[in-house]
Formats: structure tokens, sequence, C-alpha cells
């Protein structure tokens, strides 16, 4: 009888721990040659369900994951996608900022040898923060301002905005940035969770990033609809009304 039990809550729990897995809900879609956006989605005790989006792209015989997915089986399941649908091996990745929908699955990635870089600050602040640390750190990019090449892919630290060590992608052969939580989505009204914010260096950061970068085809932001330059401007405009 006792065994039967065992074999009964075996049978229960990996049932659930595999549906977990399956129903982890994330999204990849293509918007470029070689370019896809990757969307996972947060549910709040409340029940309400929010967004949030990185980018894969492809360098050679791998691709590049921009931040990993909102939670760590959900990251599990954006690297199953990307090996069934994409079938091409994650290289490297990198995390735009210490906080839950950027680096929650940085563990995942660790623990199949894939280096996940950040800015410095983001190794202390993750640690602080009691979350997944990256192991590794772009010293090249410490002042604000600065940009280093991971690839074929351009990496920015505009300086503290949404938080101290947002950073920003850059590719400079499909024009398309990737401004992470620093860049509100279309249509934004407010500037969302700013409560490790800094607002007046997020307004230079944004002016010194809408100067370099005007020639941005798409602009991807953290959470919610890509679009085009505008998404800069109306991120701009909540920023300085912000700031007055
Ligand atoms: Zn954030």
């Amino acid at each position: 009888m006792r065994r039967i039990i065992h074999l009964t809550l075996i049978i229960l729990f990996s049932t659930i721990s595999m549906s977990a897995f399956a129903s982890a809900d994330v999204e990849i879609k293509k918007i470029a040659s070689g370019v896809w956006v990757h969307t996972s989605y947060y549910t709040y005790p409340n029940g309400v369900k929010f967004p949030s989006s990185g980018l894969i792209v492809q360098d050679g015989e791998g691709v590049v994951l921009v931040d990993t997915a909102w939670g760590e089986l959900a990251t599990l399941e954006l690297m199953e996608q990307i090996r069934t649908k994409i079938k091409l091996p994650i290289k490297t990745s990198i995390v735009t900022h210490a906080h839950g929908d950027r680096i929650a699955g940085t563990d995942a990635l660790k623990s199949k040898g894939i280096p996940v870089y950040s800015h410095p600050l983001t190794q202390k602040f993750a640690t602080e923060y009691g979350l997944p640390v990256p192991d590794q750190s772009l010293e090249a990019i410490i002042s604000p301002g600065s940009m280093v090449s991971l690839g074929k892919i351009d990496v920015i630290y505009p300086g503290p905005g949404h938080a101290m060590d947002n950073l920003m992608i850059w590719l400079p052969q499909e024009k398309i940035l990737f401004g992470g939580c620093a860049v509100r989505a279309k249509g934004a009204t407010s500037l969302g969770n700013t409560a490790h914010s800094d607002i007046s260096s997020w307004l230079q950061g944004m002016k010194h990033i809408s100067q370099e970068y005007n020639s941005a085809q798409i602009v991807v932001p953290g959470h919610g609809e890509l679009g085009d330059f505008s998404l800069i401007s109306n991120t701009l405009m909540l920023l300085s009304e912000s700031a007055q």
C-alpha cells in the first residue's frame, strides 16, 4: 500500500512539474533576418498578466540572447524554443539590468555553460536584491555614454535611467535599437516602475541616444509593443514632463 502511495505521489509531482514547464508562456517573433523578439509573461497575485520582451540575435552559427525570460521556468522554455524553432545554439547572453524581468533566468543559462554578460553594477545589485548573478562583467562600459561591441551587437550604457545599470543594444546592420526598460512602449503614458530610477540622468541619456541612433528603424521596448523612432521621442517627452 505504502509503495502505491509513493508511486502515486511520484507520478503526481512529475505531472505537476511537467505541466508547469509546458505552460510557461513564452513567444518568439521574427522581426528581421536573424533577429527575433522573445516575450514572456509574469502573472501578479491579482491575476494581471504583464509582458516582458528581450531579443535573440543570430551571430554566425549561433545566437546571442538579450535578457532572459521573466522567470527561470520561462527561460528554460525559451531555451527549448530557440533549440526547436531557431535551431541554433545560444553562444552568449547579456542582461540589461538587475531586475527580475531581465535576469530571472540567469542560472538556467549558466547551468548550460552560457556566459551571462552585464554592466559591472548589475552583479552588485543582483547580489543585493537576492537575484541570480551574471558571471561576466563588461568593465569597458562602466561610464555613462560608453559602448562596447560583443560580436555583431553593440552594447550601450546610456548612464543611470530606469535603473542605475540599464543597458541598451544596437544592431548596426539592421538598425534595430533594443531600449529595454529605459524605452517606453508605443503609446505609453507613464515611465513605468521608477523605484530605482534617476529621472534627470535618464533624460540626459535618452537625449544622447536620440542623437546617436536617430537612424533606428525598429525600436524594441522592454515591455509592450515595438515601434519606430517615435518610441524614443515619446519616452523623451514623458521624461521632460516628469523632470519639471
Ligand atoms: Zn527594470
